[in-house]
């Protein structure tokens, strides 16, 4: 049996967990929080990532190690990595936790980005334009620690307001669709790819993923080739997700994830496999399942508060996930998914949940 031991065991985690028990798996998670989602699925050790002497605990006896949030210390996966494989490589976490150093990589591979300078910008930003994007390189999620200036006057007071050592400016980009590509890579090399999905966020934080089959097989090309270029390029083992803008028929990429991601929470019903359950796959050497979508889906966040449970229940085929975490503004604290056999029937129940819960 392989036992997986996992860094992070907020809702991700706890969704890997579900998705590996009818394969055999146990799991066991690592996170500094006590109360967490995954917490009550399996062993949970609460120590901080830095504490050296619990991660050897933690990975003693596992299989493999993931990791659920991108912000796990690099130092914490390279430790671990000394005594038992980490996936996806630590590597990876590198280029992701880095806007700057992403960007890099990006076009490095050819995969074309919002034009970007790194501070201090001395003299360089008129290149980039107004409005743009002020991002702070690090740490910054769901929108978190960025602010888009329209002039010059209102990037100097951005500037003045905070520490100008770690900040990327971006070209704001009227995009017509934000989409994410999810990809997965086993040991051996294979690939699969899902659909890309259309994403609506809110405040930074995504609201809903509709799956449509809305998107031209050219994108979804062009988001396969990426993806599958970061990935071999990395040796890369498990899920990864590319967020993107559409402007003009192309693609722009905004950010990676080296995990399972918000936007592939449809795949749990909506596909023949699901994100989760291929990371666990591919992790453990096992071939990788179809992608293949099931319906037309959509995936609503359920944000900040509970609406009434019994509510959703009611609508036929809404399948409702709830995180056991408690209610509190912004906070993710479950999602609901339709799959439905064609569009028109989604957008139809796609009003009943819209009348429940608050989605743009
Ligand atoms: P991020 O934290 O980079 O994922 O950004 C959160 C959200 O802000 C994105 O999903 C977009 O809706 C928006 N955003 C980020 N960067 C840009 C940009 N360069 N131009 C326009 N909108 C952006």
């Amino acid at each position: 049996m392989t036992t997986i031991g996992i860094l992070g065991a907020g809702q991700l985690g706890r969704m890997l967990a579900l998705a590996g028990y009818p394969l055999g798996m146990s799991f066991r998670f690592l996170d500094p929080v006590s109360d967490s989602p995954a917490g009550r699925l399996a062993d949970h050790l609460v120590f901080d990532y830095s504490d050296t002497s619990a991660l050897e605990r933690f990975a003693s006896g596992l299989d493999v190690i993931t990791y659920e949030f991108e912000n796990v210390p690099v130092e914490a996966a390279r430790h671990l990595e000394r005594f038992i494989p980490v996936y996806p490589p630590p590597i990876a976490l590198e280029k992701a936790q880095d806007r700057f150093v992403e960007k890099s990589f990006f076009c490095e591979l050819g995969i074309h980005t919002p034009r970007f300078i790194n501070s201090p910008f001395h003299g360089l930003r008129d290149e980039i334009g107004f409005p743009a994007v002020l991002k702070t390189r690090r740490m910054g999620y769901d929108g978190k620690g960025q602010a888009v200036v329209q002039s010059k006057i209102e990037l100097e007071s951005e500037l003045q307001n905070g520490n100008t050592d770690e900040l990327i400016l971006e070209e704001f980009i009227s995009f017509e669709r934000e989409l994410s590509m999810i990809g997965v890579r086993n040991k051996t090399g294979e690939m699969r790819f899902y659909p890309l999905v259309e994403n609506h966020h809110r405040e930074g934080i995504l609201r809903l993923s509709l799956m449509t089959g809305d998107v031209s097989s050219n994108l979804q090309r062009q988001a396969e080739g990426y993806c599958a270029t970061v990935m071999t390029t990395l040796d890369y083992v498990g899920v990864l997700a590319i967020e993107f803008f559409e402007k003009d028929g192309q693609l722009l990429a905004n950010e990676m994830a080296p995990r399972v991601h918000n936007s592939g929470h449809w795949t749990i019903e909506g596909a023949v496999t699901s994100q989760f359950e291929n990371h666990v796959r591919a992790m453990s050497d096992l071939p990788l399942g179809s992608t293949d979508p099931r319906g037309a889906c959509a995936m609503v966040n359920l944000i900040g508060s509970l609406p009434d449970v019994k509510s959703f229940l009611k609508i036929e085929g809404a399948h409702l996930h709830l995180y056991d975490k408690s209610p509190r503004p912004k906070r993710k604290i479950g999602h609901v998914t339709l799959v439905e056999k064609d569009v028109e029937t989604l957008t139809r129940k796609l009003d009943l949940v819209k009348e429940i819960v608050d989605v743009l």
